[in-house]
């Protein structure tokens, strides 16, 4: 039987690594064989631990590349990846064949960049996967909900590993500046 594909997508502090956390933990109460991946480039709060921003936590191991999890993943039911937008492209194909193997594979990443622009292999997962959850952050400048990464520094770089004193969540009209 093949597994399946789920995509957690969002902006910053909109829920998406709790919402991975959540999933993980209840494949594991299921008896499932659960691994969890992160890409080593975020080390943003521990090496090895996932942690959401309420600090709910769960152990991941860090991969350098996509091709990494093919060779790790063999035993396990469940895979989960977190920060899925900062793998190389290759990581679509790596998701298809493990779910083509009968493993579900749960990712979570940033939909957008600082810019509004889709980030990286995400457009490719979301195509792909059976299932697309988008949760939403709240907008700090006006409450309503927020799907933008606001950056409130100058770097322009696409990667900046930041947390509030970089980025901050905004709806459509404060994003662009409109209230
Ligand atoms: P993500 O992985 O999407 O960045 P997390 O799952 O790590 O998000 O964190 C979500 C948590 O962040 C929320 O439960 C809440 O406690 C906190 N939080 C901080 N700022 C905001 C905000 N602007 N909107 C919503 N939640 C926020
Ligand atoms: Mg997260």
């Amino acid at each position: 039987p093949a597994g399946w594909i789920e995509v957690i997508c969002g902006s910053m502090f909109s829920g998406k690594t709790e919402e991975l956390i959540r999933r993980l933990k209840r494949a594991k109460i299921a008896q499932m064989r659960v691994e969890i991946f992160k890409p080593m480039a975020d080390t943003r709060y521990h090496d090895e631990d996932i942690v959401s921003h309420n600090q709910n936590s769960i152990r991941s191991t860090p991969v350098n590349n996509s091709g990494e999890i093919l060779l790790l993943a063999g035993d396990c039911d469940v895979i989960g990846l977190d920060e899925v937008q900062f793998f190389d492209d290759h990581i679509v194909e790596v998701c298809n064949s493990l779910a083509n193997q009968g493993k579900r594979i749960i990712v979570a990443g940033l939909d957008m960049d600082f810019k509004g622009q889709p980030f990286g292999p995400m457009p490719g997962l979301m195509a792909i996967a059976e299932f697309v959850t988008k949760v939403h952050a709240v907008c700090v400048n006006c409450g309503a909900a927020a799907h933008y990464s606001y950056r409130k520094v100058e770097q322009q770089q696409t990667v900046l590993l930041g947390e509030t004193e970089s980025y901050e969540a905004r709806c459509r009209s404060c994003f662009h500046g409109q209230n």
